[in-house]
């Protein structure tokens, strides 16, 4: 059925060790090929495995020497094969010569790969003013390790390289710490501030923790704040976040938003040019429990948003539900199989039926590779 397969590449790829352009293609190829798909949940779960074997944190040094030494290897080596090539000019003396550098080469771009990936900090780089990491103010770079907290002030910003699948840009008067930093897991938590996400991983390997509820990137570009009471507000701007907690969640495409805050978690997402009446209505349905704000939401929802009322279904009462589900049905009747009883009972398998015939027109402006990652949240 395919050409070929990428069994040989889904380590690599879950590492985030390929290039853009090899990633996409192993996406894609994962996209329609079940059984590199299994393979590759296998690959995670190996690795998943491998971080809970017990280890201890190495102090910088170590690493910052075994990345000279790695250096100093490869180039020594170097010199020594262009030796012998000197003194020995014969073809196959020459051949094994650059045999031997090449595999070297290799090892040691293999072994600095895995050195940089388990590194237990990030680097920081200073954009504007003066930020602090652990209370000490920063050259225009430093490193943020696991459990320090970045800290801007009114007049600072800086940017954080997240390991090797993204950056994060914080903007004045935040303050971020780094949580974990492993293959599997990379988390940031927002105490309070804004930050700028962009991320290239496979899905679910960045989150930043808020207050209320945790976002989880699922291939995206996303803008977080947390005010000073801990509420939050996400927008996407590409791709996919969901905002979570182990009650609620909500999968928030681009152009849209959604905000969360402490003792409820997130609300419901909408599409950012929602008129401002739709918004304050929704909020007032899910932050204050004012049942009636549940007519304005009914009699203010426009085509698109189908993303909210899909997502209203499981958040308000039975009763309530009858009438989303009269509303949903008038812009997008439900699909064969799909009823009225089992959407009321919160049947998971109608909900995500409709879904899948409603994406398409959450989805417009986003590209093939976010499609993808949206289809394969729910399976
Ligand atoms: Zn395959």
């Amino acid at each position: 059925m395919f050409a070929r397969h990428y069994r040989r590449h889904l380590s690599a790829y879950a590492h985030g060790e390929l290039s853009p352009g090899e990633a996409t293609r192993v996406a894609a190829h994962l996209d329609a090929c079940a059984a590199c798909r299994t393979e590759f949940e296998e690959t995670k779960l190996g690795i998943r495995l491998a971080e809970t074997l017990p280890s201890v944190a190495a102090p910088d040094h170590i690493w910052d020497g075994i990345e000279a030494a790695l250096v100093r290897e490869t180039t020594g080596e170097r010199k020594r094969a262009s030796r012998l090539q000197t003194f020995f000019p014969s073809r196959r003396r020459t051949l094994g010569a650059a045999f031997a550098t090449v595999l070297l080469a290799l090892l040691a771009g293999g072994a600095w790969l895995y050195v940089r990936a388990q590194r237990p900090w990030w680097e920081v780089a200073r954009v504007e003013g003066a930020p602090r990491v652990a209370s000490g103010l920063i050259d225009d770079r430093g490193r943020l390790r696991v459990g320090e907290w970045l800290e801007t002030d009114a007049a600072s910003r800086a940017e954080i390289s997240v390991a090797n699948i993204g950056q994060v840009e914080v903007e004045p008067n935040t303050r971020v710490r780094l949580v974990e930093t492993r293959l599997t897991e990379h988390r940031l938590e927002l105490e309070r501030g804004t930050l700028h996400a962009r991320i290239w991983a496979p899905p679910r390997l960045f989150f930043v923790n808020t207050p209320s509820a945790v976002a989880a990137d699922l291939g995206c570009a996303y803008t977080l704040e947390v005010d000073d009471a801990g509420r939050g507000l996400l927008h996407v701007t590409s791709g996919y976040v969901a905002l979570e907690t182990e009650a609620r969640s909500a999968i928030v495409p681009a152009g849209a938003a959604c905000m969360t805050q402490p003792g409820a978690g997130p609300g419901t997402p909408f599409f950012e040019d929602a008129p401002a009446a739709f918004v304050e209505s929704l909020a007032r349905l899910d932050f204050e429990n004012d049942h009636a704000s549940l007519d304005a939401v009914l009699a203010g929802a426009r085509g698109k948003d189908t993303l909210t009322l899909w997502h209203l279904l499981a958040r308000v009462g039975r009763e309530d539900r009858a009438r989303v589900y009269e509303r949903l049905a008038a812009f997008a009747p439900p699909p064969e199989g799909v009823t009225r009883d089992g959407i009321v009972g919160l049947d998971h398998a109608m909900l995500d039926a409709w879904k899948t015939g409603l994406e398409v027109n959450w989805l417009g402006e986003s590209t093939p590779a976010a499609r993808r990652v949206w289809r394969g949240l729910w399976r």
